[in-house]
């Protein structure tokens, strides 16, 4: 049985990826790991991504318009399949996908963390960003949530883990992509990620790190064109992938991760998988 690490950094465009992220791309350069392109659904917005990558359903079927009127979504999803199977399952994330794929509203006190052994999510660790603004981020140390998902590994045994972080993407809408700031923002974060990578490989996950959607030059998504919707797809993990020049499909993300594991697809989730099982 294949165990895997989904690790999303919210909002980083392909191009930064390719040019900022020195370990990752060391990793491919020397064949541990492989990269595509992948292009987010449209609205390429924040919630509606989230929906689609773990629902494998557009926007326009699963009705996330964008950031406002987050609720429980009643479409068969990533985590659910998971649980079904008799998988443990784990988050730490923004509480967004706690709302969608298990219980809204947002409850701070009962909902900050828990441990629900008939899932959907199994173990779940999540942060609001309440007061989020362009002066203040409200965002957790990336570096923390990395230490969170491993003891979610190695003290509950999750089969199946996201990460999602919003770090890069608020830096990306306060100071846009072209400075100084950006720079070091994504090499700090990659240079942070590296050792984690390493223990979860050691620990026999496969690992995916990508995006949710991209950000053009003046820090804006949710609109069309390459700089806003494309971002990398980095795969540590044995199954085959589409040819280098093909531009993966986010809708594709969900029935990929269920086939990668094993367990059936729902029939919502109608894409093509590009890993195989
Ligand atoms: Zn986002």
């Amino acid at each position: 049985m294949t165990k895997l690490l989904l690790i999303i950094l919210d909002g980083v465009p392909y191009r930064n990826w390719r040019r900022l992220f020195g370990n990752l791309e060391g990793w491919v350069e020397q064949g541990e790991a492989r990269v595509r392109q992948m292009r987010s659904v449209l609205p390429s917005t924040s919630a509606s991504c989230y929906a689609s990558i773990h629902t494998g359903l557009p926007p326009q079927v699963h009705r996330i318009w964008d950031n406002a009127d987050i609720r429980r979504l009643e479409f068969p999803d990533v985590f659910g399949a998971l649980t079904k199977a008799g998988l443990k399952t784990g988050a730490v994330t923004h509480s967004y996908w706690s709302e969608f794929f298990n219980r809204a509203p947002f409850d701070v006190v009962r909902d900050i963390e828990y441990d629900e052994p008939e899932g959907p999510i199994t173990h779940g660790r999540f942060h609001t960003m309440h007061g989020y603004g362009h002066a203040n981020q409200m965002t957790p140390s990336d570096y923390d949530l990395f230490g969170t998902l491993t003891r979610l590994c190695e003290v509950k045994g999750i089969d199946y883990g996201i990460l999602h972080t919003c770090t890069l993407d608020s830096m990306g809408h306060r100071f846009f992509h072209d400075c100084e700031e950006m720079d070091h923002a994504c090499g700090h974060l990659d240079a942070v990620l590296a050792p984690f990578i390493h223990r979860w490989r050691q620990a026999g996950y496969e690992v995916i790190v990508t995006a949710d959607h991209g950000q053009d030059a003046r820090g804006h998504h949710g609109g069309t064109g390459e700089e806003q919707r494309d971002f990398a797809f980095y795969y540590f993990g044995t199954s085959p992938l589409p040819p280098e020049d093909q531009v993966l499909d986010q809708l594709a993300l969900a029935p990929s991760i269920l086939t990668r594991m094993g367990v059936p697809v729902p029939a919502t989730m109608t894409a093509a998988p590009f890993l195989t099982g």
